[in-house]
């Protein structure tokens, strides 16, 4: 059956899209990839989503985005897409063998967590090495951890980790802060934060066995470099937009971002539309996205009506 609507993504930008295309009738199917609801579910405290005066948890606000796209008839699926064929329509979406087609596709699929690319990162990910405080911070109760950045979710991370653990140490290779000033004054304020500056992570030592005991540090402003024992290392140093998918078929900045028309959430393909973290590297808030994904499918139903006269 040709669907009116594939959404491929399900943070607040995939899931708005979903609420708008299906009380606009086009029954939206979406793919909600491996990390239902997006990188809101392994945020803690949401403060800043208008109409949740006290915070709402991100998982939780996920949840409500979700029961609202479903209420108006929207299917989601915990499927995640492996290929996708723009060259002819309807347009065409694999889940693995499964083939689904469409008229239109709305991409919200977001941005992942970047990494420092060690060898020892990568063996002890999840024995020590972590990128969401809020999925790990729990197993570093009276320890020492370490955050690795220097932008709002290096301190966000930093703070809440501070609810568990003795110390954390935030780790920055300039000798100054990108984060907000309510958010660097938030971690300076807290007495179990502390920073090395102009410091850089070149190895991580642990086994999988016993977890992480501590980092060789380089500093960047001199040749210096020592050893700075911990439990533990969170990694928050920025996103990577996850765009493989769409390589050579859909414009990228320099970055893999797509593109999108001024204004709008238009692609170089008539009928693709792009919302949210995978298009917006300037301002990758959950009320940005969400008002992205709007647009998004506000611009699918034109597209769509526009398509059959
Ligand atoms: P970001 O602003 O891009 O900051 C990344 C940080 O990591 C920078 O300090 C950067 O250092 C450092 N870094 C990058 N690559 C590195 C590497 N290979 N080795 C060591 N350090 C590295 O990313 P973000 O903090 O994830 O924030 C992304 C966006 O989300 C921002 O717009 C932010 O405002 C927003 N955000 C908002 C909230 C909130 O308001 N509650 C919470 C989280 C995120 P340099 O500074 O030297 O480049």
């Amino acid at each position: 059956m040709n669907r009116k609507v594939i959404i491929i993504g399900s943070g607040p930008a995939g899931l708005t899209a979903a609420l708008y295309t299906a009380r606009a009738n086009l029954n939206p199917l979406v793919f909600e990839g491996s990390q239902p609801g997006g990188q809101l579910t392994i945020t803690t405290d949401v403060e800043n989503f208008p109409g949740f005066p006290n915070g709402i948890m991100g998982p939780e606000l996920m949840e409500l985005f979700r029961d609202q796209a479903k209420r108006f008839g929207a299917e989601c699926y915990f499927e995640h897409v492996t290929k996708v064929d723009f060259s002819k329509k309807p347009y065409s979406v694999w889940v693995g063998d499964k083939n689904y087609k469409a008229e239109s596709i709305i991409i919200a699929t977001g941005a992942t967590a970047k990494m420092l690319g060690l060898e020892s990162e990568k063996e002890l990910m999840g024995f020590g090495v972590s990128a969401c405080a809020t999925c790990d911070g729990f197993f570093f109760k009276d320890k020492k951890v370490l955050v690795v950045g220097g932008g709002d979710s290096a301190m966000e991370e930093a703070n809440y980790l501070t609810k568990f653990a003795s110390e954390v140490v935030i780790v920055h290779r300039r000798d100054e802060f990108r984060a907000s000033k309510i958010m660097i004054d938030r971690a300076m304020n807290n007495p179990k934060i502390r920073v090395l500056w102009n410091s850089s992570v070149q190895d991580i030592f642990g086994s999988q066995e016993k977890g992480v005991h501590a980092v060789k540090i380089k500093k960047t402003d001199s040749d210096e470099s020592f050893e700075e024992d911990c439990d533990g290392i969170f990694m928050a140093i920025g996103h990577k937009p996850n765009t493989d998918l769409f390589n050579d078929l859909l414009d990228m900045d320099e970055n893999g971002y797509l593109v999108t028309k001024n204004d709008s959430t238009l692609t170089n393909i008539d009928g693709i539309f792009a919302c949210g973290d995978v298009q917006d590297h300037v301002y990758r808030q959950a009320i940005t996205a969400a008002g992205s994904g709007c647009m998004s499918a506000i611009d699918a139903e034109r597209y769509l009506e526009s398509s059959s006269e």
